[in-house]
């Protein structure tokens, strides 16, 4: 029985037969795609490169292989919001979001099951507002990153926070 162990979701799930690389920072994505596919023997002579133009991280998946990585970012939030998005990918592929939704509650109060989430991508965000939430990072007064998957999910996770009980002394 493998393990993943995620570095910046910072926890680790069983991963059966699948066994979990993180590759680190790269400096080109589709050159380290082409170096992966080369590592376990596949063609890569059909890439088309424009689709890598802007892509800032990538989850790859052969076998029962699961690597990730990505480019390194200009603000160490920006690093935590992308690997952790591509960490979250994994997750979702081996199973394991209830080990997310659990932490989720415990240890921000929200509530939400990600399994009823339909949009991966939107799941692989909101493991980033868990990821940046936990090292007491708030995204929201931040501009520069907002994309729609992520606006999405940041309305999720507003929605789903529980309110905070309160205990007041007569
Ligand atoms: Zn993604």
């Amino acid at each position: 029985m493998n393990k993943a162990r995620f570095q910046v979701l910072g926890f680790t799930v069983p991963s059966g037969s699948y066994k979990y690389h993180d590759d680190g920072y790269v400096d080109s994505i589709l050159d380290t795609i082409m170096k992966v596919d080369k590592l376990y023997g596949l063609d890569n002579s059909n890439y088309n490169a424009d689709e890598y133009i802007y892509a800032i991280g990538k989850y790859y998946e052969e076998g029962f292989n699961l690597h990730i990585f990505y480019l390194e970012r200009s603000t160490k939030k920006s690093d935590i919001q992308n690997r952790s998005h591509e960490e979250t990918h994994v997750l979702d592929y081996l199973g394991q979001l209830d080990a997310l939704t659990d932490r989720l509650f415990e240890e921000q109060g929200v509530k939400i099951n990600l399994k009823e989430v339909d949009d991966k991508e939107v799941i692989a965000q909101l493991g980033s507002l868990y990821a940046l939430n936990a090292r007491g990072l708030m995204p929201w007064l931040e501009r520069g990153y907002k994309n729609n998957t992520f606006l999405k999910a940041e309305r999720i996770y507003k929605q789903s926070k529980q309110p905070e009980k309160r205990f007041f002394i007569p």
